[in-house]
């Protein structure tokens, strides 16, 4: 009954708190973690601003963690947002397990990494590949397998979009340039800090989303949660082409005309992920190699990293510095 530090949402639109909460207790097929670091993404801040259903409070957010398991030290595990699902239902039967109709998600449902101590379903644990510090691991987990997926679905474009240049385009961009993709980057008009920073990393053009592109494009993911970005990317593909939403949550899509999506273009959402996209994902980043840029931030401080995120400040992914010799 020791006490455990979390950053606790009591309700939505309020900041998290920081509480000492009983330590948890792992039930039957739970691992009981240690946490070491956990990864911020832009769906913990819309379960806390409220913008998506979260049906019990209070809860500890946090869908990215990095820990070792108590009692076996050496065993370091990644916990990502698909939690639990119930391997009955009619998708979770068609390898669909992302949609199961019962899920439960890390961080919304079941209380996630933003604590000292969490427990989880060992069978939706992942190894964490060696070569990663655990700050740099955590990104991996949501940002890494959602953007994996996303990208998987754009099949074999060869000319590749990216609308918001955060956590989940940062690493995108490094695997699909190994890929031998080209890729375009496309952020708020004036953000050339996040225009260099994609530069860097491999794309070949990176300017204002809702400008012109540069060429047509094969395909285009939109990660930035403005709805107004889904006819600008539609506008930029090529007949034939792909727009993937890959966000859980964005503003409401304006009307466009049905032009810009004539000539079979598809336009398509990702939504979660299933443990083989894990196991995909983990296996490919080491040998690509993923390198992922992170902002660190104290536990306590888990409220200025949301701002920042909202704010657009982060350069790459935001990750909450759990255990103190992680960082
Ligand atoms: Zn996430
Ligand atoms: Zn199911």
């Amino acid at each position: 009954m020791v006490a455990m530090r979390a950053m606790v949402l009591d309700a939505p639109g309020r900041p998290l708190r920081l509480q000492e909460l009983d330590d948890p207790v792992a039930g039957a097929g739970q691992l009981l973690l240690r946490v070491r670091a956990c990864g911020v993404c832009r769906t913990d801040l819309h379960i806390v601003d409220g913008e998506l259903d979260v049906p019990r409070l209070p809860v500890v957010p946090g869908h990215q963690i990095v820990a070792t398991v108590a009692g076996d030290e050496a065993r370091r595990v990644g916990v990502p947002w698909l939690g639990w699902t119930c391997g009955a239902c009619r998708f979770c039967r068609s390898g669909r397990e992302n949609l199961c109709d019962r899920a439960r998600f890390t961080g919304r449902d079941l209380d996630g990494g933003f604590a000292e101590l969490a427990v989880a379903d060992a069978r939706f644990c992942f190894p964490i590949p060696a070569g990663y510090p655990d700050l740099q691991a955590a990104p991996l987990l949501c940002a890494g397998l959602i953007g994996h997926r996303a990208l998987t679905m754009t099949g074999d474009a060869a000319r590749v979009g990216l609308y918001g240049f955060g956590a989940a385009a940062h690493i995108v961009c490094q695997v699909a340039r190994w890929q031998g993709r080209r890729v375009f980057a496309f952020t708020r008009a004036q953000d050339a800090a996040a225009q260099a920073f994609a530069r860097e990393l491999g794309a070949e053009w990176a300017g204002d989303a809702l400008g012109p592109a540069p060429e047509e494009l094969d395909a285009a993911i939109v990660f930035a949660p403005v709805g107004a970005l889904v006819p600008a990317a539609l506008r930029a593909v090529a007949k034939g082409g792909t727009v993937v939403l890959a966000g859980i949550h964005m503003s409401d899509i304006p009307s466009f005309p049905y032009e810009l999506i004539w000539g079979e273009r598809t336009l398509r959402s990702v939504a979660n992920l299933t443990r083989r996209d894990g196991a995909e994902f983990l296996a490919l980043a080491p040998r690509v190699p993923v390198r992922t840029a992170v902002a660190p931030y104290a536990l306590e401080d888990a409220n200025a990293a949301l701002e920042d995120l909202r704010a657009g400040r982060v350069r790459g992914a935001a990750v909450l510095v759990v255990a103190p010799d992680a960082a």
